[in-house]
């Protein structure tokens, strides 16, 4: 097959394990920075231009698209998917998965476990948000932020309040969440692929971080999960309409809560602490399911 890995760098490990597994496995595999991508709309013939060649024959598509880079590196998907191209995720799943609220709304109308969550837009409104959650501690959170930038620990009242209205003032979108103290730090990340929990890791913060991302200094260790734990994951990426997910879950006093559902999670975190060829595993789902024009999503937007 011939595959296309959307990644605005082909150095990075994921990339990199990516195109190896494609490679080994027999695969014709290239590398497509999304930026690069320009793109003819049209209803006959939608195509997909790169530095000056048009793009043909690929038959799926390995969206790596970081977070600041969400818009037009879903268009381009979206283009791919247009074009009858096998997403391995599709454009609005990862749009979905983006926007923390959406997520979490889309769970909890499922009965997907969660940490109490507030939302609210005006500064007087506040107290009431505060409250909702349980008062302080409690955890702030940009609603686009990623590897762990934007989420806070406010552990008094009136820090939470001076960071909320900060964070109003800027016009940022934010929640508020009740703050996992029993986690201590840690979190769960759940490697999905094709409906089933393939791996599974603990990542505990450094010493005095409630935030366990590998990005902020965290470390990864292999964990036992529960089969509650477990299925939870599943689901959760099930109904985020995300074939590949990393989901995270905080072990709570009220069992296991899904803090975020990953539309482009890391291998080299869950590779290196498992020893597991997560690469391979993907690559192993497109060769089962890409077929031409298999988006469930395909002229909705
Ligand atoms: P990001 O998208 O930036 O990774 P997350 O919502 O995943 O944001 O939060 C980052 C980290 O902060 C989590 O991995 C977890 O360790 C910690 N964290 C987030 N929310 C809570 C919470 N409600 N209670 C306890 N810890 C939390
Ligand atoms: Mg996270």
């Amino acid at each position: 097959m011939k595959i296309a890995i959307l990644s605005r760098n082909p150095k990075l490990y994921s990339t990199r394990r990516l195109v190896e597994a494609g490679t080994q496995r027999g695969h014709e595999v290239q590398v497509l920075d999304p930026l690069r991508c320009y793109m003819n709309i049209t209803s006959l013939k939608p195509s997909i231009h790169y530095k000056g060649n048009e793009l043909t024959g690929f038959d799926a598509v390995i969206p790596r698209i970081g977070a600041s880079v969400t818009f037009y590196g879903t268009a381009v998907l979206r283009q791919f998917e247009m074009m009858g191209v096998y997403p391995v995720n599709e454009s609005v799943a990862i749009t979905r998965s983006r926007d923390k609220l959406r997520s979490l709304q889309l769970l909890a109308r499922k009965g997907i476990g969660l940490p109490v969550t507030s939302f609210a837009h005006s500064p007087d409104d506040v107290d009431d948000l505060i409250k909702e959650v349980g008062g302080a501690p409690l955890v702030i959170k940009l609603l686009e932020g990623t590897q762990g930038i934007g989420v806070v620990l406010a552990e008094t009242q009136k820090a939470a309040e001076s960071v909320i209205e900060a964070f109003m003032g800027l016009k940022a979108n934010i929640l508020a969440q009740e703050f996992i103290k029993e986690a201590g730090g840690a979190d769960i990340r759940c490697f999905v692929v094709d409906g089933k929990v393939v791996a599974a890791m603990q990542r505990q913060g450094r010493e005095g971080e409630f935030r366990s991302n590998l990005h902020r200094g965290g470390t990864a260790s292999l964990i036992k999960i529960t089969p509650e734990e477990r299925s939870t994951a599943a689901r959760a990426a099930g109904i985020m309409g995300l074939n590949v997910a990393g989901v995270d879950i905080l072990r709570s006093n009220h069992g296991p809560v899904v803090m975020e559902v990953n539309s482009s999670p890391g291998l080299g975190g869950i590779e290196n602490a498992t020893q597991k060829d997560i690469a391979g595993q993907i690559i192993a789902f497109i060769e089962t399911n890409a077929k031409p024009h298999r988006t469930r999503t395909r002229g909705k937007g």
